[in-house]
């Protein structure tokens, strides 16, 4: 179904059935509290916050939820689930569009999705943590954008929000987990 009046917003009624039966979270249940985008770290990059995200998915806006940086901007990190009033885990509803795009092939349309997800996965792999300093300052650089938010990350610096440098966590841990899905992939 198409909007009237918009030649852009399709919207199909069996989008959000589809993510509620594979995910096994009931995304109706959504009353668009914020309280998920208000926790996201990764928001400040995403397209749209993990709350319109959830909007989309109930109103079957496919392309929205789907060809949008935010899914592949998510770290994963289970705040919103967390945050969530009515234990939605949003997190494995994100999980579950990235299987859906990649099962469908579908292009996202933002070129530097897998450059922030290559960067953030070898973060993890590494240092068993996420650093968010060196993860910004890495993407920022590689594309170009040096200085973009330097003065938020001031801000957030002296406010204690952000750590300078790195916490390692069990990097060897996490690397024994990344060379097992490896050879299970294989
Ligand atoms: S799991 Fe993803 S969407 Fe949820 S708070 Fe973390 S980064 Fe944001
Ligand atoms: S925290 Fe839960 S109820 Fe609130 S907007 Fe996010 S998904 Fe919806």
């Amino acid at each position: 179904m198409k909007i009237r009046g918009s030649k852009d917003i399709k919207m199909d009624s069996s989008f959000a059935e589809e993510i509620a039966k594979r995910s096994g979270e009931n995304v109706f249940l959504c009353y668009q509290c914020k309280k998920c985008a208000s926790g996201c770290p990764s928001r400040m990059f995403m397209d749209s916050t993990p709350t319109e995200l959830m909007r989309y998915i109930q109103l079957g806006m496919v392309d929205e939820a789907m060809k949008g940086n935010t899914i592949w901007y998510c770290l994963s990190c289970q705040t919103c689930s967390a945050r969530c009033p009515q234990d939605i885990d949003i997190a494995h509803v994100v999980d579950t569009i990235k299987i859906i795009v990649q099962e469908k092939k579908i292009k996202a349309d933002t070129k530097n999705v897998r450059l922030f997800n290559r960067f953030w996965m070898t973060m993890l792999k590494y240092m068993g943590r996420m650093y968010e300093v060196g993860l910004a300052g890495g993407v920022n650089l590689l594309t170009g954008h040096p200085f973009k938010d330097m003065a938020l990350a001031m801000k957030m610096l002296k406010k204690g929000k952000l750590k300078l440098l790195p916490s390692i966590k069990k990097p060897f841990e996490t690397m024994k987990m990344f060379s097992r899905a490896k050879r299970l992939k294989k």
